[in-house]
C-alpha cells in the first residue's frame, strides 16, 4: 500500500499529525506498536494519572474536610483496586476514542514496530511488524516521526520495575504501599506523591535540586512544596540519590543530603521519577542515514524536519517540552507544513501544568528568567485566600502572580498556585496571545464569586498597585 504521509506513533504529537494531515486531503497511514492507541498520555500518562488524582483528591476531601462542611460520612473506607480499576476503564474509553477519530478521518491504522527499510522523499518503505506474524511494506512519501519517550534513571538505579519502579508501574499498583520513596521533585514526583500521599502511604521525596518543579516560577515551587507538606509528604531537598537496592519486598535509597552526609531510605517502593527520554529503538534509523543527537533526540530544524528531506519528526522525541500539548501543537504545524501552508507554533505560550492539589500552572516568563535576561518587569500577586470563591470552597493556599513589561505593561509572565489554575492558566494564553497588557485584563469584567477574579486581581497590582479586593 503506498501512502502519501506515514506516521510512526500514535501518541498526543502522532495521531493530532495525522488527523490533520488526513483533513488536508492526504492519504494518511499512523503505526503503533501496541494494541490501544493514545501513547503515553492517554495509556500510562496524563490521563490515568489525572484519573487517579481525581480519585483520591475525592478521598482526600472526604477524610480531612467533609466534617468542616458539615458532612458527616460514617467510617471512610477505600477500595484501591476498585480506584485502580476505575482508572483503567477511563484509559480504555479514551484511547477508544482515538480509534472512532481514525475511522471517522479514513486513516489506516497499521499496528506493529514501525521501521525504517530504506529508500528517500517520495518513496520510502518502511517494515510494519506486528506482535504476531509477518512484517508488511508500506511505502510512504513522506514520513512523520512521533515515537514519544521513556522513563530514564541515574546511574546506579536500575528501574526493574517490581520494587524500583517508575509512574507506569505506580499507576497500576495492585496494593497501596504503606511507605514509598520518590526520586525527583519534578512534575511526576509531585502528582505521584500526591496520588499516594492523599491515601496515608508515607510518602519521602528526594530532590537533588534545592526547589521543586524546576523550570516553573520559583514562588510556586514554595508554595507549592508547603501545600504537599500539609498532606504529610516528606522533602529533602538538596539530595543526590547515589544507588537503590532492592529485595522481594522492599528498597533501600541511598544518597548524600545537602549537608554532605550519606543518608539512607528504606521504603516498599522506590518510584524513579527523573525525568524522560526520547525513544527511538527499533525504528532502524540507519537505513535511512538519520542520527539522533548527543541527547538520543532526533534533531529537527524550525520546521520540524530531520536531516533527511520528507522525513519530519515531532512531540518528545525531539526537542523541548515533554507536554501532550506541546506534541499536538507541533502534530498541527508538521501536517500543514507538509501541505505547504505556513503554521507557527509559538513555544513561550504554551502552558505548563501540575496537577496537584492547589494545582499549578504558568505561561511565559517565570521571574527567574526576566532577572536573567535582564529585563525590566513589575509583577503583582493576588492570594486566593482573599479570594471569597475560594474562601467559599474552603480553598485558600495559593496565589496568582502576573509579570509585566515595566514601561508597557505587556504580560510577560503569568504563574498561578491554587483552585482550578489548570483551566485559569487559559485565559492568560489567550491574553499573551493577543499581547494583552496587565491592565487590559485589569479592565475586563470577570464573573463574581469565580477564582478567575484573583487573575483580574493580580493584573490591577501588576499594571498600578491597585487590586480593589485586598
Ligand atoms: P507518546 O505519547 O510517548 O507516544 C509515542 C507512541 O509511539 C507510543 O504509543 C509508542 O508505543 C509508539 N511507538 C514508539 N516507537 C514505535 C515504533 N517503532 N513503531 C510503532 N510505534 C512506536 N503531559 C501533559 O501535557 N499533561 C499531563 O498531565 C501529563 N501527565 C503525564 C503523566 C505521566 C505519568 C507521564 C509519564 C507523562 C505525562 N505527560 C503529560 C507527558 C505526555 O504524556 C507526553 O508529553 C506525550 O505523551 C508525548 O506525546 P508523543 O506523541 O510525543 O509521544
Ligand atoms: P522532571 O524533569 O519534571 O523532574 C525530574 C526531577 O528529578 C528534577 O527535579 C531533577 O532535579 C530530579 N533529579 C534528577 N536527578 C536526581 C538525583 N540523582 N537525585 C534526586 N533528584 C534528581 O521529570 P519527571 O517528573 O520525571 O517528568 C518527566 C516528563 O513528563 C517531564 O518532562 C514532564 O513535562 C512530563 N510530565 C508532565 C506532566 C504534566 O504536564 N502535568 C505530568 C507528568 C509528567
Amino acid at each position: 500500500m503506498a501512502y502519501d504521509v506515514t506516521v510512526i506513533g500514535s501518541g498526543p504529537g502522532g495521531y493530532i499529525a495525522a488527523i490533520r494531515c488526513a483533513q488536508l486531503g492526504m492519504k494518511t497511514a499512523l503505526i503503533e506498536k501496541y494494541n490501544t492507541l493514545g501513547g503515553t498520555c492517554l495509556n500510562v500518562g496524563c490521563i490515568p494519572s489525572k484519573a487517579l488524582l481525581d480519585s483520591t483528591e475525592h478521598y482526600h476531601k472526604a477524610e480531612k474536610e467533609f466534617a468542616e462542611h458539615g458532612i458527616g460520612v460514617g467510617e471512610l473506607s477505600l477500595d484501591f483496586g476498585q480506584m485502580i480499576a476505575r482508572k483503567a476503564d477511563v484509559v480504555e474509553k479514551t484511547t477508544g476514542g482515538i480509534d472512532f477519530l481514525m475511522q471517522k478521518n479514513k486513516i489506516d491504522v497499521l499496528r506493529g514496530v514501525g521501521s525504517f527499510k530504506g529508500g528517500q522523499e517520495g518513496a520510502f518503505q518502511l517494515s510494519v511488524k506486528p506482535e504476531k506474524g509477518k512484517a508488511e511494506t508500506v511505502e510512504t512519501k513522506k514520513v512523520i516521526i512521533a515515537t514519544g519517550s521513556k522513563p530514564s534513571s541515574i546511574p546506579g538505579v536500575e528501574i526493574d520495575k517490581k520494587r524500583v519502579i517508575s509512574s507506569t508501574e505506580a499507576l497500576s499498583l495492585k496494593k497501596l504501599p504503606k511507605t514509598m520513596v520518590v526520586i525527583g521533585g519534578g512534575v511526576i514526583g509531585c502528582e505521584m506523591g500526591s496520588i499516594f500521599a492523599r491515601l496515608g502511604t508515607k510518602v519521602t521525596v528526594l530532590e537533588y535540586m534545592n526547589r521543586l518543579i524546576p523550570g516553573m516560577d520559583g514562588a510556586l515551587a514554595k508554595d507549592l512544596q508547603r501545600s504537599l507538606k500539609k498532606i504529610g509528604i516528606d522533602f529533602h531537598l538538596g539530595c543526590k540519590v547515589e544507588g537503590v537496592s532492592a529485595t522481594s519486598r522492599s528498597t533501600t535509597t541511598k544518597a548524600t543530603n545537602k549537608k554532605g552526609e550519606a543518608v539512607e531510605f528504606k521504603a516498599e517502593y522506590c518510584l524513579v521519577a527523573v525525568g524522560r527520554k526520547p525513544y527511538t529503538e527499533g525504528l532502524n534509523l540507519k537505513a535511512v542515514k538519520l542520527d539522533t543527537d548527543e541527547r538520543g533526540r532526533i534533531a529537527i530544524d524550525d520546521h520540524f524536519a530531520t536531516g533527511v528531506p520528507g522525513i519530519y519528526a515531532i512531540g518528545d522525541v525531539v526537542r523541548g517540552a515533554m507536554l501532550a500539548h506541546k506534541a499536538e501543537e507541533e502534530g498541527v504545524a508538521v501536517a500543514e507544513i507538509i501541505a505547504g501552508q505556513k503554521p507557527h507554533v509559538d513555544y513561550n505560550l504554551i502552558p505548563g501544568v501540575v496537577y496537584t492539589w492547589p494545582e499549578v500552572a504558568g505561561v511565559g516568563q517565570t521571574e527567574e528568567q526576566l532577572k536573567e535576561a535582564g529585563r525590566k518587569y513589575k509583577s503583582g500577586a493576588y492570594p486566593f485566600r482573599a479570594s471569597a470563591r475560594a474562601r467559599a470552597s474552603m480553598d485558600i493556599d495559593g496565589q496568582i502572580k502576573v509579570l509585566a513589561d515595566a514601561e508597557t505593561d505587556e504580560l510577560l509572565g503569568v504563574h498561578m498556585i491554587g483552585p482550578r489554575v489548570a483551566d485559569l492558566i487559559a485565559e492568560a494564553v489567550v491574553a499573551m496571545e493577543y499581547r494583552a497588557s496587565a491592565e487590559d485584563i485589569g479592565r475586563m469584567s470577570h464573573a463574581h464569586p469565580t477564582y478567575s477574579e484573583a487573575f483580574k486581581e493580580a493584573c490591577l497590582a501588576a499594571s498600578d498597585n491597585r487590586a480593589l479586593n485586598i
